[in-house]
């Protein structure tokens, strides 16, 4: 028996609207689900049951009653824990926001609610998004599906963990240098970044503005493409959105790649990529070729530059970013009286911050400080636009670009935590595209031989491309079993 937990956003749609089933029964399966699981998967840090039963009812009472209803109608949703929900906690896996409420909701959750889907609770998430691993989460880390024994990836490991584990329909994500595309690849799920500006991060906490989008984790392709149409637009609460005529993403499924044009930089398949994910992104290619689709080898000359410039940006922008949290404003606060008010902030901030955050922050201050800036944060500025310029070459001539998402499978749980390089070489695929600005999909493309982990294959296309990356991604899984294989828990 197939239970409701276990389909896609859009199976499930039709079966609502045509009455098959109830909103509050798809509600009542996913809590049951999660009941069962969560214990092994730590993928939510909240769970809004209360709230989620209460919306389900209302929602079945509208379309009894022929109410006018949205478009994602009853479908449940798990929110990374850095989006405000209005009246939840939104702690961004973060000691110093542990009493947080959020007051108001973030245009993504403002638009979902719209659309009268319902929000299952908050997702576990590497603390402030500073991670590949989302073992830095105050509450605890979230473990995979596949095998809890490992990381589900990060930072919004939660929400990857969620969506594979069935313990919710879709979820949201955020990526700033491939937290949404980084846990997607090691959990086996979809996961898209859009082009930077695509989407509204109007209410969600900022780590790094300049590079960060909030995105889809879904089961599927189609799922990942519905989604879409929810989030992305114009939103006069964020002026780096993008004002753009409407697109229908589901007008990209469609299962055809003729002609297409593919790159395939050597760069991202030699020396310290593991060898099954290097075998399973040349069998997508033969794969997309087979379709009707011809490549060719390519190089992007600074990428070697990508990871530096990108930890450079990305804790500069952290550490202006962070500075309102002192303690005085929000959330955590120590109980003593130090009558100094730089005792009182360095208190706050040293116990209410984990060390990755901390570490940053201080790299961060570090590389923005005078006499430094222009040797460090600037000399970053230029790299970036070089690397821009690499990118912007390639699609000049190619329609797509494919990388592997993430240099290996899902690493075990504590194998990287306490030597923060080793965990920053894990992003060395996807940061570049965070920094280009371009879009990327994550999608299921193999397994290792010996321990069957899932492995991620990563489709960039130009500023605005989504379509056309949706549309490979979704020829790749038509003509493939990879995503109809589930963890077994
Ligand atoms: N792992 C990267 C970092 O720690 C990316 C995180 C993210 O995309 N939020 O910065």
């Amino acid at each position: 028996m197939t239970h409701l937990y276990e389909l896609t956003a859009h199976e499930l749609q039709d079966m609502i609207k045509n009455g098959e089933i109830s909103v509050a029964e798809l509600v009542q399966s996913i809590f049951q689900r999660i009941e069962a699981v969560e214990d092994k998967i730590h993928g939510y840090s909240s769970l809004h049951k209360k709230e989620a039963l209460a919306s389900a009812k209302e929602i079945d009472k509208k379309i009894k009653n022929k109410k006018k209803f949205g478009g994602l109608a009853g479908i449940p949703i798990a929110i990374k824990d850095n989006m405000n929900v209005l009246n939840t906690q939104t702690s961004c896996g973060s000691h110093i926001l542990e009493s947080y409420i959020s007051v108001y909701d973030a245009t993504v959750v403002a638009r979902l609610k719209q659309a009268d889907s319902i929000i299952i609770g908050k997702t576990r998430m590497d603390e402030f998004a500073m991670g590949s691993s989302t073992e830095s989460c105050y509450y605890g880390p979230t473990y995979n599906p596949w095998d809890i024994n490992r990381v589900p990836g990060g930072s919004s490991g939660g929400s990857g963990s969620a969506v594979a584990a069935n313990e919710t329909i879709l979820a949201l994500g955020s990526d700033t240098g491939g937290s949404i595309r980084c846990p997607a690849s090691f959990t086996s799920t979809v996961g898209i970044k859009t082009t930077y500006g695509m989407i509204s991060r109007y209410g969600l906490v900022s780590y790094a503005c300049s590079l960060e989008q909030i995105g889809p984790i879904t089961k599927d392709v189609k799922d990942c493409a519905l989604l879409l149409n929810y989030l992305v637009g114009y939103d006069p609460y964020d002026n780096t959105t993008i004002n753009r005529p409407k697109v229908n993403y589901l007008d990209s499924i469609i299962n055809d790649v003729n002609k297409l044009k593919i790159a395939v930089p050597k760069e991202f398949l030699g020396e310290g990529i593991n060898e099954d994910v290097k075998k399973a992104v040349w069998d997508a290619i033969s794969k997309l070729e087979g379709l009707g689709a011809s490549y060719e080898e390519v190089s992007l000359p600074h990428i070697n530059y990508a990871l530096p410039c990108y930890y450079i940006i990305a804790m500069s922008e952290a550490s202006s970013n962070l500075a309102r949290f002192d303690g005085m404003r929000y959330g955590f606060r120590v109980n003593e009286d130090f009558n100094e008010w730089n005792k009182v902030y360095a208190e706050n901030r040293r116990i209410g911050f984990g060390a990755e955050v901390r570490r940053r922050i201080i790299l961060g201050t570090y590389a923005l400080s005078s006499g430094y800036y222009d040797a460090y944060y600037l000399k970053a500025l230029k790299v970036r636009t070089l690397i821009k310029r690499d990118f912007e070459e390639i699609f000049k001539k190619f329609d797509v670009l494919l990388t592997p998402t993430m240099p290996f499978p899902a690493f075990k749980i504590g194998e990287k935590i306490r030597d923060p390089l080793s965990m920053y070489l894990a992003d060395i695929c996807t940061v570049p595209i965070n920094i280009a600005g371009v879009p990327a999909i994550s999608i299921p493309c193999g397994f290792t031989k010996k321990d069957s982990l899932p492995i991620g294959l990563q489709i960039v296309g130009n500023f605005f491309a989504e379509p056309i990356i949706l549309k490979v991604a979704y020829t790749f899984e038509q003509n493939t079993e990879f995503h109809k294989r589930k963890p077994n828990l």
